[in-house]
């Protein structure tokens, strides 16, 4: 049997399901896959864009043109939490634990889309998961 990984948030208890956003879920898979690059957008940190950057970062007309915050609920989001890919057969019992926390993946691939213009790069989301219901 292979392993397979999640990507969990402790700091914020939430989750990314590798079958929500279509793609595999173990460590080659994640690697080989745009799935796996999804941490670029969760953990970016910066409170200023530039080009080739995410774009939903823009000046105010406030004092100095001050930075205001960014416009998505998903770029940056993850920046400075715990973030680990958890495996399913790791100790620390998290993957399983992780159930109860809050899956963010229609979230993210739905700024993925907007922000990757790239056809096949794009993420798919999959309604037929079923990883949040109860079993
Ligand atoms: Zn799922």
């Amino acid at each position: 049997m292979g392993q397979y990984f999640k990507a969990i948030n402790t700091d914020k208890q939430e989750y990314v399901c590798p079958w929500c956003i279509d793609g595999g879920a173990k460590l080659w898979e994640r690697a080989a896959n745009t799935q796996g690059s999804i941490f670029t957008l969760l953990l970016r940190k910066c409170d200023e864009g530039g080009g080739g950057d995410y774009y939903g970062y823009h000046r105010g007309c406030g004092e100095g043109g001050a930075i205001r915050g960014p416009l998505s609920p998903i770029a940056g989001r993850w920046a400075g939490d715990r973030v680990a890919l958890v495996g399913d057969y790791d100790s620390s019992g998290l993957y399983q634990e992780s159930e109860r926390f809050r899956n963010i993946s229609r979230e993210l691939v739905d700024e993925w889309n907007a922000f990757i213009e790239i056809e096949e790069q794009k993420l798919k989301y999959n309604e037929e998961c079923g990883c949040g219901e109860e079993s």
